[in-house]
């Protein structure tokens, strides 16, 4: 018999797809907790199979969380409780953040036992930047709000993480490509899977390699870079906006109003607009 955890709430991240990637410490913490609060208790079933151990399980998921969780987070004064999801991390697209916030007010223990998530293996396998990144979940599956959703992050200088099903992905990509322009991205599928892949390109030939295709099977996680570095302007772009300029404005003014919008030295662009009015 395992020695039973102090009482407290114990996040415990699964594998999501290969069981190898259980830790020897998740699996330590399943095997001792007094309880584990599950989405669906025949996948964690068969998680708990392949560790060897039986433990009692009570459902926690978005249905019955509302109703559920003062007995749980009760219980925490005198029992180990160990939150799983169904895959992953728990608190990722998953319920858990109440579970936390209430357990932490309550005053009991709460403990992370890190691990699989797919987000952060999909950003390890597209081969896009990874210093900062903004996390978006699932977007909405209705057009419109979904590219309410994709214009309010256009400007934000992070690669962006997306998850999406298989029978979405065309119009995802669709709207992706729409809202966002030409961008590097990466639809990851599978991970720690046997048919794990990682198709990259522009999101435009991303867009039209899933439009007609039959909808990939299996579990996705959609990858966009940032946007590029806006080029920056040429004399000859100086030039033309100068010129335009121009023929509303006086040179010291025209030299002024095209510094400020391209960037380019006030003083260069006065000299060259003095030489464009002789
Ligand atoms: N909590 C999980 C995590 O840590 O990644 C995410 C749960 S969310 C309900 C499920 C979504 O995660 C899937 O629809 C898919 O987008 C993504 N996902 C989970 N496992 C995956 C895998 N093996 N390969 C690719 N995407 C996966």
């Amino acid at each position: 018999m395992n020695a039973p955890l102090d009482p407290g709430l114990y996040i415990v991240a699964t594998p999501i797809g290969n069981l190898g990637d259980l830790s020897p410490r998740a699996a330590d913490v399943l095997a001792r907790a007094d309880v584990i609060a599950v989405e669906d208790s025949r996948v964690t079933a068969g998680l708990l199979r392949h560790i060897g151990v039986k433990r009692p399980m009570t459902p926690y998921h978005d249905h019955n969380a509302e109703g559920v969780r003062p007995g749980l987070v009760a219980r925490m004064a005198t029992e180990s409780v160990a939150l799983v999801s169904d895959a992953g991390t728990p608190l990722i697209s998953d319920p858990g953040y109440k579970l936390v916030r209430d357990a932490r007010a309550a005053g009991h223990t709460v403990v992370t036992i890190p691990g699989p998530c797919a987000a952060v293996a999909a950003l390890t396998l597209a081969g896009l930047p990874t210093d900062r990144f903004l996390y978006l979940g699932f977007l909405p599956p209705k057009e419109k709000a979904r590219a309410d959703a994709i214009a309010e992050v256009a400007g934000i200088r992070a690669t962006l993480v997306l998850y999406e099903s298989g029978p979405r992905l065309g119009a995802c990509l669709a709207a992706l490509a729409a809202g966002l322009g030409e961008r590097e991205a990466a639809v990851t599928r599978e991970i720690t899977k046997r048919f794990e892949e990682a198709v990259t390109g522009t999101l435009s030939t991303l867009a039209a390699r899933y439009a007609d295709a039959p909808p990939p099977r299996g579990e996705i996680v959609v990858i966009v870079a940032p946007p590029g570095e806006a080029e920056p302007a040429s004399e000859a772009d100086g030039d033309a906006a100068l010129a335009e300029a121009l023929t509303r404005l006086p040179a010291s003014k025209a030299a002024g109003e095209v510094a400020k919008a391209l960037g380019l030295d006030r003083k260069t662009l006065y000299a060259r607009a003095l030489e464009m009015k002789q």
